[in-house]
């Protein structure tokens, strides 16, 4: 099998970019169903294979140069699959180089302060890769649809009218664009499922035992307002797509292709940071051979056939090298 490259990578995603600039309109703009037009079968099953070990690859490789920051948002209405492409895009990465955070309703704490504070202080770390499950897009999607949220925030009544969503929406573009500008890869994910898919999703999880959990009435209620937040999310995608940080519309019907798609759209980003593992100096490599030869007690013989001889002398770039005298 051929290895991925980047090339391959992007080719695969460009179906799912919202230009900058252009007006989308949903459902008709997107199909949630789509999993031919991007690319080839060949393509999707290559990054099925590949795409999560070359995902840990270069996260291991983002830590290791520790100066740039991944931050994967995911937006999506119920049951469109956040959770499960979060476990998948995730499964083979070092967990300790990966920050979820969870955004629900705001606490009281939250409220007290603007609306991008609580997710400045889950930003991820330089080195690591931050998911926002929901994110401050919320501000103008779920508190655009219901208007009494809006009224029950805290913020001056006179700051409430008909202009503040087009002022968050440059809000968020200029954060986005500064958090940019400091090192962070920005990863913007709407997983685009079908009103006809949720509704089979939802009557799985009451006739399904084992998916009871799951369940919520609420989710059930909030479709009514499907319509409204299609409106709410083209408005999102047609004026938060930007070219520092894109939008990308995962077609999420077909659960196995949605990851996919997902995970190469990270694959995507990681591979334009292309962090790598720091080089060593030759003092620092020097100074390696010295704690190894304190280690064994004795010289480190550096080209094979002594007692204390290196398996991993090439590795360390030493070959070569002569004998240190003690
Ligand atoms: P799951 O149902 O899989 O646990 P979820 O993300 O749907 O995940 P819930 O606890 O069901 O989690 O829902 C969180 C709710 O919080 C959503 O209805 C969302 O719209 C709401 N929410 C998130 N951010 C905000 C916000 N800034 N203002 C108001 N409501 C918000
Ligand atoms: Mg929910």
């Amino acid at each position: 099998m051929t290895q991925l490259n980047r090339r391959r990578v992007a080719r695969f995603i460009d179906d799912f970019r919202v230009e900058p600039g252009r007006r989308v309109r949903l459902p008709k703009d997107f199909n949630p169903a789509e999993i031919t037009r991007s690319g080839t079968k060949s393509e999707a099953k290559a990054i099925l294979e590949q795409g999560v070990e070359r995902l840990a690859e270069y996260q291991a490789r983002l830590a290791a140069q520790d100066d740039y920051g991944v931050l994967v948002i995911l937006q999506a209405m119920d049951a469109a699959g956040k959770d499960g492409t979060i476990r998948h895009v995730m499964s083979g990465v070092n967990p300790q180089g990966v920050e979820v955070s969870s955004f629900k309703v705001p606490s009281s704490e939250d409220l007290d302060h603007d609306y991008l504070w609580r997710y400045q202080r889950r930003l991820p770390q330089r080195g690591h890769i931050g998911i926002f499950n929901r994110s401050y897009y919320e501000e103008v999607l779920v508190v655009r649809v219901h208007p009494q949220i809006l009224a029950g925030q805290k913020i001056p009544r006179k700051l409430k009218d008909r202009g503040i969503w087009g002022r968050r929406f440059r809000e968020i573009n200029d954060w986005e664009h500064y958090l940019t500008d400091q090192g962070y890869r920005i990863v913007k994910l709407f997983l685009n499922v079908s009103k006809d898919e949720q509704k089979a999703r939802f009557l799985s999880r009451i006739d399904e035992p084992d998916r009871n959990w799951k369940f919520s009435a609420a989710d059930v209620r909030e479709r009514r307002f499907w319509d409204d937040y299609q409106k709410a999310f083209s408005e999102v995608l047609s004026n938060t797509s930007t070219p520092w940080a894109p939008w990308y519309v995962i077609p999420a019907d077909v659960k196995p292709f949605a990851r996919v798609a997902a995970a190469a759209v990270i694959l995507d980003a990681l591979m334009q940071i292309d962090p790598k593992f720091p080089t060593m100096s030759d003092d620092a490599k020097a100074a390696l051979l010295t704690a190894k030869e304190e280690l064994l007690g004795g010289p480190v013989a550096v080209d094979g056939g002594g007692a204390a001889a290196e398996p991993d002398a090439a590795a360390t770039g030493r070959k070569g090298r002569k004998r240190k005298k003690r």
